[in-house]
């Protein structure tokens, strides 16, 4: 089924935890640009979930940085850290399904049991896309008393999907639609390579995976548009469409803008950021040439 022009809708998605770099100028303007080509709308959402590394000035740089490169969304950003609630609604809904269960574990734990499981065995303890290791779910395994205990004990603890429950609801194999490679292809989701993934931090009712999720459908995406970085991770957002009966967009992950030494850019490191061209005498035009539009 095609979409008729006026129902296509985009979105970027930065964190405002750094200057808006290269990169995302990049993102931003496909974004724009396509949502323009066909007449569909281009939103704004601030993902700021983390609440210690995003903070107002940064937000409102990234906003004037958007509006210099003449980006501005047909509607308010959403902001996610205004919409906890919807998270803990989703986290409530998937706990009631029996898909969601209480992680002590932290990530130094876990990294720790990964390194201690190698020496024992002789053998690499399995990774996710992102190179860390697989949580080994010793906390699925709890009895419910046991957990409660924990929990009455004022143990922080994470809400992690319980990946085998979740692909045991399933009726058959996801896919999902991309284009990045100048095609249309149909993807096969494989959300088993992230294992028991986390849907809410120890700090947070969500976490990325839950939120962009949630909120892609929460504000009618209908294409999402970003680096390629993330496409192993649509898998896992594949299956939470699944678990929680929500539209699945079409998805285009475009290649990176790779800094100097061939790495990906970090705003962090302050890599490129556009308002130091900005200021350096670059225009818009010359930001969009440097991205290759
Ligand atoms: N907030 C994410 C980032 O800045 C992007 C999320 C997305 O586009 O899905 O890397």
């Amino acid at each position: 089924m095609s979409l008729s022009p006026a129902q296509r809708v985009f979105r970027f998605a930065p964190s405002p935890n750094g200057r808006l770099h290269l990169g995302h100028a990049y993102s931003a303007c496909l974004n724009h640009d396509r949502a323009r080509e066909v007449g569909g709308q281009f939103l704004l959402r601030l993902e700021d979930i983390d609440l210690a590394r995003c903070t107002p000035e940064l937000e409102a740089s990234l906003l004037s940085d958007l509006a210099w490169l003449g980006l501005t969304p047909d509607a308010p950003p959403r902001r996610q850290s205004e919409h906890f609630a919807d998270y803990e609604a989703a986290i409530a809904a998937l706990r009631d399904a029996g898909l969601v269960y209480p992680a002590f574990m932290t990530r130094g734990e876990v990294k720790g049991f990964a390194t201690l499981h190698e020496k024992r065995e002789g053998r690499p303890w399995p990774r996710d896309p992102d190179g860390a290791p697989i949580y080994p779910g010793l906390d699925r395994d709890l009895t419910p008393d046991e957990r409660r205990a924990r929990i009455r004990d004022g143990a922080p603890f994470a809400w992690r999907l319980d990946m085998a429950a979740a692909l045991a609801r399933l009726e058959g194999p996801l896919s999902f639609t991309e284009t990045g490679n100048g095609s249309e292809d149909e993807v096969l989701a494989e959300p088993a390579l992230w294992g028991d993934v986390v849907l809410a931090r120890k700090d947070l009712p969500t976490s990325y995976h839950l939120a962009v999720t949630l909120d892609d459908a929460l504000q009618g995406v209908t294409d999402v548009v970003r680096g390629c970085d993330l496409l192993p991770s649509t898998s896992v957002h594949r299956l939470l469409q699944a678990l929680l009966g929500l539209p699945v967009p079409r998805y285009h992950h475009h290649e990176l803008i790779l800094g100097e030494d061939g790495r990906k850019l970090s705003k962090s490191e302050g890599a490129a950021s556009v308002r130091a061209l900005g200021e350096a005498g670059l225009t818009p035009v010359d930001i969009r040439r440097m991205v290759g539009l």
